[in-house]
C-alpha cells in the first residue's frame, strides 16, 4: 500500500513540472500562460495558449536522452538537462570518471 504510493508521488505530471520551472521562464507572457496551465490544467487551455507554452520551455524539455535515447520521466528532466543526459549514463559517466 505505501509502496503504490511512494510510487504514485515520484511520477510528477507536466503541471508540476512546469511549477518547477515557471520562475526560469524570463517571458512574462509565457510565464502568465504557465501559471495558468498550472491552474487548471495544460489540456484545458487553448490550442494558441498550449502552442506558446510549449514553444517557450523548449530549453527546459528532454524527453529522452540524447546518448541511449531512454524516455525521460518529468521528475527527472531538470537534471537530466543539467547533465545532458539521463541518470543511467550519467551513473556510467561518473563510474567511468571515477576509475
Ligand atoms: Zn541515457
Amino acid at each position: 500500500m505505501s509502496r503504490a504510493k511512494d510510487m504514485l508521488e515520484e511520477d510528477i505530471s507536466f503541471e508540476e513540472y512546469l511549477n518547477s520551472i515557471v520562475e526560469n521562464i524570463d517571458d512574462t507572457k509565457v510565464q502568465g500562460i504557465i501559471k495558468k496551465a498550472i491552474d487548471i490544467g495544460f489540456n484545458n487551455l487553448s490550442e494558441k495558449q498550449q502552442y506558446t507554452v510549449k514553444n517557450g520551455i523548449t530549453d527546459y524539455i528532454m524527453n529522452e536522452c540524447p546518448n541511449c535515447e531512454e524516455k525521460i520521466e518529468y521528475e527527472n528532466m531538470e537534471l537530466a538537462i543539467f547533465n545532458g543526459k539521463c541518470s543511467t549514463c550519467q551513473n556510467d559517466w561518473d563510474k567511468n570518471y571515477i576509475d
